[in-house]
């Protein structure tokens, strides 16, 4: 796949841009833990260290308060990640975020006020190596441009905005244009790439739960990325973190730009099955995603079929009853307990990641 050249831009010590692997982002849901809440600020750490592990890159916070300061610039700091701060309306919040030590900000110019108030927010993040968004969508368009083709006026909204920055002498930014709407979106995009050589952060905005969210940003983010469009992304969704960043690996490897990671591959059950591939599958889920080895495990439901469907995995497990069988390749390698099956299936997953 050919990907479009666009500039590179530095957020903390990643790259975003200019054909680097595209990076994945989720964003933080929950408000700050309060300043001297070690346990709180401990399970935050401990949450964003295993979205780093499934392959998550950038996280970003909302930032709507200097309440939140010491706590924020804690997590600039100790962050196993690129910190975002989500800045909406105040100029000087984004000035004190960027001041925290945050890798990278996002605002709405459009939101921030007058020109200059940009300008200075612009110019602080320039002094302090901060990375800036400009995230537009179209709930947020300016009053002239609402009622016409929502499309056309983020597009022509960020090109304004991307000369105020240059006229600043200011280019680590990077675009994103979302909309509820998948076409709208979609059209966005792909008329923004073509006017800029800006990086683009893809995302279809208030996509909704699992289902929708995923069906919804597969269909944009899949077909502009396979144009070659998109150098990091988020799925917005309305449900755990870990679903986000697992969706969002799963779209880039489905379109060839992912290779890390494990490719499950699980049969849908049917009346032949001997075993509860779906409640393992389910136990082991979350586990399986920060495995970070190209290895194809296959969960399958019955000894009929299952092996023989999994021959390609690299290891594949099915059942009958308390007997739970292990494959390599379509062979048999071991027969197991299914109180042990979990721990046996990575013991080898470990093996063979290592081999
Ligand atoms: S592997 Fe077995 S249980 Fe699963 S769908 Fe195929 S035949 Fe049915």
């Amino acid at each position: 796949m050919n990907r479009k050249h666009t500039r590179e831009i530095r957020v903390g010590n990643l790259s975003i841009g200019n054909n680097a692997p595209i990076a994945i982002q989720t964003m933080w849901s929950q408000p700050f833990p309060a300043e001297h809440d070690d346990t709180a600020y401990e399970q935050l750490l401990t949450s964003l260290r295993t979205y780093a592990t499934m392959g998550c890159s950038v996280i970003r916070f909302s930032y709507p308060s200097s309440d939140d300061k010491a706590v924020f610039s804690r997590i600039c700091k100790e962050s196993p990640m690129p910190v975002v701060a989500d800045i909406h309306f105040d100029w000087k919040l984004a000035i004190e975020a960027i001041a925290c030590g945050a890798h990278k900000i996002r605002i709405n110019p459009g939101n921030i006020g007058a020109k200059w108030k940009v300008e200075e927010v612009v110019r602080a993040a320039a002094a302090h190596g901060c990375a800036i968004r400009i995230g537009l969508n179209g709930g947020s368009l300016p009053l002239r441009l609402r009622e016409g083709d929502h499309a056309a006026g983020m597009v022509a909204t960020a090109l304004e905005y991307l000369e105020w920055f240059e006229s600043w002498s200011f280019d680590q930014t990077v675009v994103s244009v979302k909309h509820t709407d998948v076409e709208t979106t979609y059209r966005a995009y792909r008329e923004l790439s073509r006017q800029t050589g800006y990086p683009l952060h893809l995302g279809v905005t208030e996509a909704g739960g699992v289902i929708t969210a995923v069906t919804r940003s597969t269909w944009v983010l899949g077909r502009l990325l396979h144009e070659g469009i998109g150098d990091t992304i988020r799925i917005s969704i309305t449900d755990d973190r870990e679903h986000e960043i697992a969706a969002a690996r799963e779209i880039l490897r489905t379109v060839g730009l992912e290779s890390g990671g494990i490719r499950l591959v699980s049969c849908p059950r049917c009346g032949r099955a001997s075993f509860d591939s779906q409640a393992f599958l389910k136990r082991i889920q979350g586990r399986l995603l920060q495995v970070d080895a190209p290895l194809t495990v296959a969960i399958m439901g019955c000894q009929v079929n299952g092996p023989g469907e999994a021959a390609h995995a690299d290891i594949a497990i099915t059942g009958i009853g308390n007997r739970v069988y292990l494959y390599e390749k379509g062979k048999l390698v071991k027969e197991v307990r299914s109180e042990t099956a979990e721990e046996e299936l990575f013991k080898r997953i470990e093996e063979l990641a290592h081999a």
